[in-house]
């Protein structure tokens, strides 16, 4: 063999070795909600392959399976939902029960607000919307993904770390944001019950026409007395603007805009955050909009 050859012979090998290292199959994350595919996306940077079974503007509380969702979760290696029946019927819970596979319920640990349930009060499922309980959802995927990749656990929590101090960051501009809002005009109405946590969190009064689902659980869905009781707070309030949601038909938010002679503020992320390449696609991205769109609306 000449010398050319044995290089060439050589290179190709290399290759060969370089092609398998890149492609060992990397863990993958089936999450339900885009808002959750996004905390881990921040912590497992790309030793994972993360994806969401909702996709962007979609409502997770109406959310039909689909025929391929369940192939889609047969294939992860952890399952993540936020739980507390945000996932309507807990289609997420029975994908990963179906599949055998591990589900890991991102809310858990969070301080929950109680909302109203089929035989008692159970716990409002929009925890993400204070910044103190997103820290909760990535400290649970922080943790799961180093039982699920103990070599690299280390990364995980360098990235989490790190993501985490963002947060916290955020939360320190949204407190200051609010307070450029009038106190008597601290009044946030919406479609449906997403954002209790967001005004307990940040000192806003939510007022909103449907519940705390946008389905058609018990304690959800509009009542007469609901909708004038949101009508009534706009007047009482002199709220100067109210707000549609991205995931959620605005029909009804115009209507009571209308009747209420109140200004529609803008649209806000909800129960999803933005389509990919827009400002609301990361979870700080969508709260930055949020209240970027709340301040200018109301102050
Ligand atoms: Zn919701």
């Amino acid at each position: 063999m000449s010398l050319g050859n044995s290089i060439s012979l050589l290179l190709a090998v290399l290759c060969i070795a370089n092609a398998s290292a890149a492609d060992s199959p990397k863990p993958v994350i089936v999450c339900s909600t885009t808002q959750v595919a996004d905390f881990a996306r921040q912590v497992v940077g790309d030793r994972m392959i993360v994806k969401s079974v909702l996709a962007a503007g979609q409502d997770p509380h109406l959310y039909e399976k689909k025929p391929g969702d369940a192939q889609l979760v047969s294939t992860a290696d952890l399952c993540l939902e936020n739980g507390w029946h945000l996932e309507g019927n807990d289609w997420m819970r029975k994908l990963a029960e179906q599949s055998g596979r591990p589900l890991v319920t991102c809310a858990d640990g969070c301080k929950p607000l109680e909302v109203p349930g089929v035989e008692q009060a159970m716990h409002d499922p929009h925890a993400w919307f204070s910044c103190t309980n997103a820290a909760t959802y990535v400290r649970n995927i922080r943790d799961a993904v180093a039982e699920v990749d103990p070599d690299h656990a280390e990364e995980y929590r360098s990235r989490a770390a790190l993501y985490l101090d963002e947060l916290r960051a955020l939360n320190t501009w949204i407190l200051r944001e609010i307070n450029k809002i009038p106190v008597e005009q601290r009044v946030l109405v919406t479609s449906h019950d997403a954002f209790n946590y967001f005004c307990q969190a940040y000192g806003m009064k939510a007022a909103t026409p449907v519940g705390w689902s946008t389905g058609n659980e018990i304690g959800a869905g509009i009542t007469p007395e609901r909708r004038q009781q949101t009508v009534d707070s706009i007047r009482q309030h002199h709220v100067k603007a109210i707000f549609v949601e991205t995931s959620v038909n605005p029909t009804m938010v115009r209507e009571i805009a209308r009747e209420a002679h109140v200004e529609i503020g803008g649209e806000l992320y909800s129960d999803s955050m933005g389509a990919e390449g827009t400002a609301g696609e990361t979870y700080i991205g969508m709260m930055r909009e949020n209240v970027i769109t709340i301040v200018q609306a109301l102050r």
